[in-house]
């Protein structure tokens, strides 16, 4: 009989093997071209994913939706946005009428606001693709749906720009950036080569390492 143990392992086999096929395609040796992904994401993060990567344990099949969507054939084409020697790759989900569209997955059935770094993304794709409008929608595990919707914004683009030149130098300089604490430092695969120590191996807790908890 089949152990509750392999059953578990089964299903994050099939995750992390379904995931790496709808993973937005990096290579690693080409530093010119730096992905949007990478950059709105901790770069500490993006570094080590180039240099040194590690699988990361995916936590359900709605992570897979953005992934989905993009392969499908109303999924649009990667396009690049040129700074001076370098390229950033950007990839909308799908475009629609003008308006660039993400889908990702919700934990809960009501949120507020969008995550920083979904609005950072559309952002980003609305100067990549040249579009003014954009739509995140949040898909929750019981198909709950929330939709905001965004007007582009320079700055905000300004800061991605800035952040692939200084990714493309910490690459060539093969230099790992500082860290970058949040929420996703808790499920991120690189969380111990981060916040445990050589000497003692004392790891820290999420609360800690944002400062909001005490150490003892
Ligand atoms: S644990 Fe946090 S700081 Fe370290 S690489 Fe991951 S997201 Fe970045």
């Amino acid at each position: 009989m089949m152990g509750d143990r392999d059953f578990r392992s089964i299903i994050q086999n099939t995750l992390s093997s379904i995931g790496k096929e709808l993973e937005i395609d990096i290579d690693s040796k080409n530093i010119e071209t730096i992905h949007l992904k990478e950059v709105v994401q901790c770069l500490r993060r993006s570094y080590y994913d180039r240099i040194d990567p590690k699988d990361l344990e995916r936590r359900g099949f709605n992570e897979l939706l953005s992934g989905l969507l993009r392969k499908l054939q109303y999924g649009s084409d990667p396009k690049d946005f040129e700074i001076e020697n370098l390229k950033l790759r950007g990839h909308a989900d799908m475009i629609v009428d003008d308006t660039i569209l993400l889908f990702r997955p919700a934990s809960s059935e009501e949120i507020e606001s969008p995550l920083a770094n979904d609005v950072l993304y559309l952002n980003a794709c609305m100067w990549i693709y040249g579009k003014e409008d954009g739509i995140i929608v949040y898909i929750s595990g019981d198909r709950k749906e929330n939709t905001f919707s965004l007007t582009r914004n320079k700055k905000m683009f300004e800061d991605i720009i800035r952040r692939v030149r200084v990714l493309n130098n910490l690459l060539k300089e093969q230099k790992a950036p500082i860290l970058e604490p949040s929420t996703d430092c808790e499920y991120c695969q690189y969380f111990e080569r981060c916040y445990t120590t050589k000497k003692n191996t004392k790891q820290l807790s999420l609360a800690e390492m944002l400062g909001m908890g005490k150490k003892d």
